[in-house]
């Protein structure tokens, strides 16, 4: 059994600017060799300097989301070659964002997920249950439908993440219980046995929703909890830090 390598993602969202580009490099400056892995997802357009600031430090850049073609007539959107390009080494794919704001099924997820690999950037692929789902007893079933729905055939072997957020935790001060995380956490896993067998043991699944240095290391002491995707608070390096040094 392997145990899966921790990792601190921040997802910036539609957020930062250049100036925003100093946070990142007070987070590079201050990790030195710490234990788990961290990247920080800009927009698209700070991508290239991103990884500029990043250079020389072991902070990954990530970028939010890629079209599942290589190229062609596809207006306004990226594809994972352009993002490896400008420099990004991850890609969130999958986010309730996305989902809800521009109709992602599993689908599509998974075909996204295939060409993260296929540009070389490793995916982190999102999943989490509405207030609704979670309140009429069918987060379970939701999300680990989510899992193997949003997985590609063939994901055996290669380098993944998998990021549980449960939609009403985004964003909004709420978090549930560590029991209910570690619910979902273990769940999650047996799903990822039946996709990937014996290698199912050696992805991370991170925890995301309102994670913050007062309760990171709660959270992230949680039984299969091995990170965090990190919103609002990784804006700020400050707090962003106090969630990497809570691992
Ligand atoms: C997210 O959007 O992935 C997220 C976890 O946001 P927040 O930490 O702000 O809840």
């Amino acid at each position: 059994m392997t145990v899966p390598t921790p990792l601190i993602a921040g997802n910036w969202k539609m957020n930062g600017s250049r100036a925003a580009l100093e946070e990142a490099r007070l987070v590079a400056a201050a990790v030195g060799d710490v234990r788990p892995r961290v990247a920080i997802c800009p927009p698209a357009t700070l991508i290239a300097p991103m990884r500029q600031v990043l250079a020389g430090s072991p902070v990954l850049t990530g970028a939010q989301d890629c079209h599942w073609e290589a190229s062609g007539a596809f207006t306004g959107d990226i594809s994972s070659e352009l993002l490896a390009e400008a420099g990004a080494q991850m890609v969130i794919l999958g986010h309730s964002e996305r989902r809800a704001g521009h109709f992602e099924t599993d689908e599509l997820v998974a075909k996204k997920v295939l060409a993260a690999l296929r540009a070389g950037l490793e995916p982190i692929i999102c999943v989490g249950e509405t207030l609704d789902q979670r309140q009429s007893g069918e987060a379970l079933q939701v999300v680990t439908t989510q899992v193997r729905g949003s997985l590609p055939a063939g994901l055996s072997g290669k380098a993944f993440v998998l990021a549980y957020e449960p939609v009403w935790a985004i964003g909004t001060g709420l978090t549930p219980t560590i029991g209910e995380i570690e619910e979902m956490h273990r769940a999650i896993r047996t799903s990822l046995g039946d996709v990937l067998g014996e290698d199912a043991s050696r992805p991370p699944i991170l925890y995301g929703g309102s994670v913050k240095p007062s309760n990171a290391r709660e959270i992230l002491s949680a039984a299969e909890v091995a990170g965090a995707l990190v919103g609002g608070a990784s804006l700020k390096s400050a707090d962003f830090l106090g969630i990497i040094c809570a691992l």
